[in-house]
C-alpha cells in the first residue's frame, strides 16, 4: 500500500513543538511602565512640546478645534525626535483602506545634505499630509486611473506609533484617506463624521434634559475578538488555509464541541506564552488589553480590551490583529480571524460593545438602580430601539461579507435577523411605559449561594442571551454579528449613524410637544410612549436559533436578509442613501463606492475560493483516492490468483469506486461553474458565485468528507480537523 507518511511527519513535528525552542523573554514588566510607552501620548508630548503648542493640540484631540497648521512644523520635530530616539528609520502614513485592513508605504527620514552626508528630516508638511499612490487601493470606481491621486491627512486625535521589527522600527503615524476630490477612500473618515453626527444630536437631547455641563459626546467601543490558533505545520500542509484562510475540505471529528469543555477551560502553556506575549506589545502601543480565555471550540480563543473612544477603539482593533497574526509565528502558531475556518465548529464573531458617553464622564446607556425613573436613559436605548428597528437592513449590510455568511443566518450565532435582547428588567419597564406611567423596576435580588461561607452576590437584572445579534448589556449594547476578520469601522459608522438619526427625531418630537406648551415629562412619556408602540417588534428575548423565531419574526415583517449579496442590495437602497447624506457621513458616491466593494469582495472570495476547492480536488484528493482503488484492485487479484474469495475487498472497492465517480462528476461541474464568471458587471459574477459556484463547491465537498472516512488514514494528503484542532 502507498503511504503517504508526510502527513504524519507532520503531526509529529506539530506534538513536539515545544515553549523552549522560542527565546526566554521577560514579559512580566510594571503594566504601567510599558503601557503606551512605544505611542507618541500626551506624557511624551507634555516633555516635547512648548506650552501653546500642547494646548492647541490638546484643543484639537478633546473638543475636536482645528489644529492651526502652522504648529504642524512643531510637532513633526518633536515626534520625529522621540521615534529616532526608539530607533527609528522610517515613518509612514497608516490608514485604513476599504479592503478592511490596514496600508502603509514606508519613507525614509534621510535627506541627503549639501555635504554630501545626509540628516534625518521630518517637516510639518510630511506630518499632516501624504500622497500614496491610490490606484491600487478599491475606490469602487470613485477615482477613475487617470485620477489616481490620492491623499492621506493626519488625524491628531489617535496617538503616533511606533512599530519594532528585527532591524528597527518604524513611525506610523495615523491618517484618513481621501480621493483628491475629497470623497472618504477609507474606513476613518466616516467614521469620525458618523461620531461628530451623533455628537451634534446628542447635545441637542441632553439640552432638554438640562444637562449643561458637556461639551461634547462620542461613541465608545469595546471589541472582544474571537480567534483559533492552529500549529504551523498543520496550516502550511492546507493550501486552503495558506490561500483563504478557512478549511474548504474536512470531515467533521467524532469529538467536535460537543463535550463543552474547553470553554473557560485551562489555557494550554503555548497559546498563554503567546497570549502573554500579545498583550505585552498591546499595552506597548497603548492598547488596553483586559481579558483573555478559551472560546466555545476546541483551539478558539478570546482577547478583549477595555472600551475607548470609538476612533481610537477601531485603530486598536487593527493594530491588535496586528500583532495576533504576527506574534503567533514566534510560537509555532498561526492564528485564524476567518469567520470560519471549520465547518461545523463554531466560527469567530467580533461582539461590538457600544455605548455613548461624555466628556463629563456620563454613559448615557448606564440605567442607575431604577432605571423606571431615569428619563435620560429610557430617552436614549428608546432611540438605539427605533435605530435598529428602523435600520435593521443597514446594520445587517454593515457586517456583509463572504466570510461571514457561513455565522449568519446558518444557524448560528448570531443568526441574520436583526432584533434587540433587552432583558426582563427593561422589557417590563417599557411595557410599563406603553401602558402608562412606569412606576418600578424589577429588583435585583442577591443570589445565595446556599452555603454560609460563600459571598451573596448582587444579581444583574437580566440574564444574559447569547443567541441574540444586538443585545443590551447592563450599560451598553452588543452588537455581536460583527466577524472576527471585520473592520469594526463601518459597523460603527452604521450604528452611530442610525442612532444620530433617531435621537434626531425623538428630540424633535419632544421639542414640538414643548412648543405646543405640554410639560416635559408629559411630553417625554408621550414620545417614548410612541416609539414603543411602533418599535417593539425588534425587541426579542427568546432563542434566536430556532425554527420558530425565522417563523415569528417573518410574522413581525422583520428582515431575514439570510446572505451578503441580499444584505448588500439593501446597503444603497435609496432611504439609506438619503440617511447618510442628511448626516454628512457618507454621499450618494462614496456610498455607492462601498457597496461596488462589497460586491466585488464577495465575488472575489468566493473565486479564490473556488478555484482553490478545484484544484485541492484534483490534485491532491483524487490522486488519494485513485491510489486506494489501485491498491484495492490489485489486492482482488492477488487474492484471487491465491485461491482466497476478497469478498470484502471487492465490496470496499465498488464502494471506493463508487465515490470516486461522484467526486469526480462534481468536481467536472465545478471546473465548469469556475470557468464561467457569469458576466460582465461584478454584480453578475456575483451572483453567479452565489448561485451555481458556492453549490458546486459545497458539492464536491460533501463526498470529499466520505472519501475522508474511506481512505486509509496514511493515504489521506490533508491534516485533519482532530489533528488541528487538538494538537496544542
Ligand atoms: P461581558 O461581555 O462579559 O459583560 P464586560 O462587561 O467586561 O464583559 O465587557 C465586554 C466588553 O465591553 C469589554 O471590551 C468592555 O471594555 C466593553 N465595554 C464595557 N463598557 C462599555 C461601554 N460603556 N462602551 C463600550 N464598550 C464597553
Ligand atoms: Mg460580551
Amino acid at each position: 500500500m502507498t503511504k503517504n507518511s508526510r502527513r504524519y511527519d507532520v503531526i509529529a513535528a506539530a506534538k513536539s513543538w515545544s515553549l523552549h525552542d522560542t527565546p526566554a523573554q521577560q514579559l512580566t514588566a510594571d503594566i504601567n511602565e510599558i503601557f503606551g510607552e512605544h505611542t507618541f501620548n500626551m506624557e511624551v508630548m507634555r516633555e516635547k512640546l512648548p506650552k501653546d503648542v500642547l494646548q492647541s493640540l490638546q484643543d484639537t484631540i478633546d473638543k475636536g478645534k482645528p489644529l492651526d497648521p502652522k504648529l504642524a512644523d512643531v510637532v513633526a520635530m518633536a515626534m520625529k525626535e522621540w521615534a529616532v530616539e526608539h530607533g527609528s528609520t522610517h515613518f509612514t502614513h497608516w490608514f485604513q483602506p476599504l479592503t478592511g485592513s490596514t496600508a502603509e508605504k514606508h519613507d525614509s527620514f534621510v535627506t541627503p545634505n549639501a555635504g554630501g552626508g545626509a540628516v534625518a528630516k521630518f517637516s510639518g508638511k510630511d506630518l499632516i499630509q501624504g500622497e500614496p499612490d491610490a490606484s491600487s487601493f478599491p475606490s469602487g470606481g470613485i477615482r477613475a486611473t487617470f485620477e489616481a491621486r490620492g491623499y492621506t491627512a493626519w488625524d491628531p486625535t489617535s496617538p503616533a506609533f511606533i512599530i519594532k521589527n528585527h532591524h528597527g522600527a518604524t513611525l506610523c503615524i495615523p491618517t484618513a484617506f481621501a480621493s483628491w476630490t475629497g470623497e472618504a477612500l477609507d474606513n476613518k473618515i466616516p467614521l469620525l463624521r458618523s461620531m461628530e453626527a451623533l455628537n451634534q444630536q446628542a447635545q441637542r437631547a441632553l439640552a432638554l434634559f438640562e444637562v449643561t455641563n458637556v461639551h461634547k459626546v462620542y461613541t465608545t467601543v469595546g471589541a472582544e475578538q474571537e480567534y483559533f490558533l492552529v500549529d504551523e505545520e498543520f496550516f502550511y500542509r492546507r493550501p486552503d488555509l495558506v490561500t483563504t484562510g478557512r478549511t474548504l475540505f474536512g470531515a467533521k471529528p467524532p469529538r467536535g464541541q460537543e463535550l463543552e469543555d474547553h470553554y473557560f477551560g485551562s489555557i494550554p502553556e503555548r497559546v498563554l506564552a503567546y497570549m502573554t506575549d500579545v498583550e505585552y506589545q498591546s499595552y506597548r502601543l497603548g492598547v488596553p488589553v483586559k481579558t483573555r480565555h478559551n472560546e466555545v471550540a476546541p483551539g478558539q480563543y478570546e482577547i478583549a480590551p477595555i472600551f475607548e473612544n470609538s476612533n481610537l477603539a477601531a485603530d486598536h482593533q487593527q493594530i491588535m490583529m496586528q500583532i495576533m497574526k504576527n506574534t503567533a509565528r514566534k510560537y509555532g502558531l498561526v492564528c485564524l480571524l476567518h469567520e470560519k475556518p471549520f465547518a461545523g465548529i463554531n466560527g469567530s464573531g467580533k461582539h461590538n460593545n457600544w455605548s455613548m458617553s461624555t466628556d463629563s464622564g456620563m454613559n448615557l446607556l448606564e440605567p442607575g438602580e431604577t432605571p423606571h425613573d431615569n428619563m435620560q436613559f429610557l430617552f436614549f436605548c428608546a432611540a438605539v430601539i427605533q435605530a435598529v428597528d428602523e435600520y435593521q437592513d443597514l446594520l445587517r449590510a454593515s457586517v456583509a461579507a463572504a466570510a461571514n455568511d457561513h455565522r449568519l443566518g446558518a444557524n448560528e450565532a448570531p443568526p441574520a435577523i436583526m432584533s434587540i435582547f433587552l432583558g426582563d428588567q427593561l422589557t417590563d419597564i417599557f411595557e410599563q411605559i406603553e401602558r402608562g406611567k412606569p412606576e418600578s423596576s424589577k429588583s435585583k435580588d442577591l443570589l445565595g449561594l446556599g452555603s454560609p461561607v460563600l459571598p451573596h452576590l448582587p444579581r444583574h437584572a437580566g440574564d444574559r442571551n447569547r443567541t441574540s445579534p444586538f443585545a443590551f448589556t447592563g450599560n451598553k449594547f452588543e452588537f455581536r454579528a460583527v466577524g472576527a476578520s471585520q473592520s469594526i469601522s463601518f459597523p460603527n459608522v452604521v450604528l452611530n449613524t442610525i442612532v444620530a438619526a433617531a435621537i434626531d427625531e425623538l428630540t424633535s418630537a419632544v421639542e414640538t410637544k414643548l412648543q405646543a406648551k405640554m410639560p416635559f415629562e408629559q411630553a417625554l412619556h408621550a414620545v417614548l410612549k410612541e416609539v414603543i408602540g411602533k418599535h417593539k417588534r425588534i425587541i426579542f428575548n427568546g432563542d434566536g436559533y430556532t425554527e420558530e423565531w425565522q417563523q415569528e419574526a417573518a410574522r413581525r415583517g422583520l428582515f431575514n436578509l439570510r446572505n451578503t449579496l441580499e444584505a448588500v442590495e439593501r446597503l444603497h437602497e435609496s432611504r439609506n442613501a438619503k440617511l447618510f447624506e442628511k448626516y454628512h457621513v457618507l454621499n450618494a458616491r462614496e456610498l455607492e463606492a462601498r457597496a461596488e466593494i462589497m460586491f466585488d469582495q464577495y465575488f472575489k472570495t468566493v473565486n479564490i475560493e473556488a478555484e482553490t476547492s478545484a484544484m485541492m480536488a484534483q490534485t491532491m484528493i483524487l490522486p488519494a483516492a485513485v491510489r486506494y482503488l489501485h491498491d484495492l484492485a490489485t489486492t482482488v487479484n492477488v487474492a484471487k490468483q491465491s485461491g482466497v474469495n476478497p469478498n470484502g475487498v471487492v465490496k470496499t472497492l465498488n464502494e471506493v469506486n463508487g465515490l470516486v465517480d461522484e467526486f469526480k462528476t462534481a468536481l467536472d461541474k465545478l471546473l465548469v461553474v469556475n470557468a464561467d464568471l457569469g458576466g460582465d458587471t461584478v454584480h453578475e459574477k456575483a451572483y453567479h458565485m452565489r448561485d451555481k459556484v458556492l453549490p458546486a463547491m459545497n458539492a464536491v465537498r460533501a463526498i470529499a468528507s466520505k472519501l475522508e472516512k474511506a481512505l486509509p488514514d496514511d493515504n489521506w494528503p490533508l491534516p485533519v480537523y482532530s489533528e488541528m484542532l487538538f494538537v496544542k
